[in-house]
């Protein structure tokens, strides 16, 4: 007889380990497969966790070297990338090791196998030694997550030519380093290389970077990034690339002229978006239907349209993003027991977390302009505020967008140190549905950055006070 559960989740990311447990904690029997040996998905093994380990462990390489100004003279500073590597290595650990307490804690059976959909409750498990079993399950949850997408012609061979993952396991600094894709995870990775050592160009097909931010930030960061010494060439694509003795030469058109460049360089990152995993998930037969970008359809409640059969995270549309896939994760868990789990995807914060970072929530102009709303704007720049003049971390504002009727706030923007933690108040204010006039009421502790915030807050009337 084969194992029956009240749940199986297929992938242990943010997505299904969260799922899983919220499932566990209103009652089911929940069992957890992923294929790739240790729990946490792409977030925990070669994305979030390893990513921030990289970007902490490089700033505070980058401050040590330059903080004579604040009267610290270290002399020799150097670096230890193998090091580096076992510190953010240590961290992935402790945070894979987390999860396999916490499916403990919740009496959660972990499988380590290749999960294949038959039937609406039925999986095929290929284990790790090839051997097979089958499963039995009352409802499914596809939290199988997403993979680097590469471009034609570029083939990534995780040595020369590298994706993230590549890129955070480099066996030493590159001399250069060209990243295609100036989106979140390319300039992540970019400030990494570029506080070791690199000389970093990237090439990005739009005219801006971080193509979903503010029109506003998108700019502001490119020259603060530009100051730091990233290259940008916009508005090109790459065409091909060719492996020589020295590295890579990459192909370049400008996508308005059309003309043809080439750059020579040490790595290529391919950093130009994610694909949805259902490869070899199921049988076409089965009725699961992906949309034309190739993620799991699902109706608003993340059913797919097989019963019993449901899919979260990045497997499915919306932003790929670890919060988005543990908040749709607690959801779907909520809705199978039959309770009204809810995203609300309006507010969704992202952040890109280069120094400084970039950290936005609800709304940007452009999403109004789009939508014909009429709104405010306030705005603060940290150089205007005590701590950030105090502490020299004065780039960048904070931007707050709100209804020119109602003053609802709609759109929250920051760029600035610690824009991440600070985006939040934000959050919390539109869950609310405050008002600017509402976060402008509130004392803030002084002297702290997010006073920056209530001061954008008080200039949605033309309010502020340190300006
Ligand atoms: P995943 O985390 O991708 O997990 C899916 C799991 O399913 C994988 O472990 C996979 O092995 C398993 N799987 C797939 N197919 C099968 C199968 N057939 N059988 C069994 N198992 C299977 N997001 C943020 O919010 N903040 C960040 O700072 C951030 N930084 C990132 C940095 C990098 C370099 C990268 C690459 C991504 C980053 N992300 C970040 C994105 C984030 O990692 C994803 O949005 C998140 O992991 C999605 O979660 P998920 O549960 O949907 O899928």
């Amino acid at each position: 007889m084969s194992e029956r559960y009240d749940l199986a989740v297929i992938g242990s990311g943010p997505g299904g380990y969260v799922c899983a447990i919220r499932a566990a904690q209103l009652g089911l029997n929940v069992v957890c497969i992923d294929k790739r040996g240790a729990h946490g998905g792409t977030c925990l093994n070669v994305g979030c966790i390893p990513s921030k380990a990289l970007l902490h462990a490089s700033e505070v390489f980058h401050e040590t070297k330059n903080s004579a100004s604040m009267g610290i003279n270290v002399e020799n500073v150097s670096l230890n990338l193998k090091d580096m590597m076992s510190y953010k290595d240590e961290g992935i650990d402790g945070n894979v090791k987390g999860i396999d307490f916490l499916f403990k804690k919740n009496k959660i059976t972990g499988i380590f196998a290749e999960a294949k959909i038959i039937s609406s409750n039925q999986i095929n498990l290929t284990l790790p030694d090839q051997t097979e079993k089958i499963i039995e399950a009352t409802n499914i949850v596809v939290a199988t997550g997403s993979s680097s997408a590469s471009i034609p012609g570029i083939e990534i061979d995780e040595d020369t030519i590298v994706s993230s993952t590549g890129a955070l396991s480099l066996q030493k600094v590159p001399e250069t380093l060209t990243i295609i894709g100036g989106g979140y995870i390319g300039l992540e990775l970019g400030s990494v290389w570029s506080r070791l050592g690199s000389n970093v160009t990237v090439i990005e097909y739009l005219d801006r970077i971080a193509p979903g931010l503010d029109g506003e930030l998108s700019s502001q960061f490119e020259k603060i990034l530009k100051k730091q010494g990233i290259n940008f060439i916009l508005g090109s694509k790459v065409k091909s690339t060719q492996k020589n003795s020295e590295g890579v030469e990459v192909h370049i058109e400008n996508v308005s002229s059309s003309e043809s460049s080439s750059l020579q360089t040490e790595i290529v990152l391919v950093s130009t978006g994610r694909i949805p995993n259902t490869k070899g998930l199921f049988d076409d037969s089965l009725g699961i239907k992906l949309t034309d970008k190739g993620f799991i359809k699902t109706d608003k409640n993340y059913r797919t349209d097989v019963e019993g059969v449901w899919a979260i995270g990045d497997v499915i549309e919306g932003p790929m993003l670890a919060h988005k896939a543990e908040e749709e994760g607690v959801a779907v868990a909520e809705l199978i027991k039959g309770k009204p789990g809810h995203v609300n995807y309006g507010i969704i914060p992202s952040v890109v977390y280069t120094n400084p970072e970039v950290a936005s929530v609800g709304m940007t102009e452009e999403d109004l302009k789009g939508k014909s709303i009429s709104y405010k704007v306030g705005k603060f720049p940290f150089l205007a505020n005590g701590r950030a003049k105090v502490n020299k971390m004065t780039d960048g504002f904070v931007k707050i967008l709100s209804s020119e009727e109602s003053d609802q706030i709609l759109g929250v923007h920051i760029i600035g140190a610690q824009a991440g933690t600070m985006i939040a108040e934000a959050a919390v204010a539109m869950e609310f549905e405050a008002t600017s006039e509402d976060l402008a009421h509130i004392c803030h502790a002084h002297p702290t950055l997010s006073e920056a915030i209530k001061e954008a807050a008080l200039d949605t009337d033309g309010r502020a006070l340190h300006m």
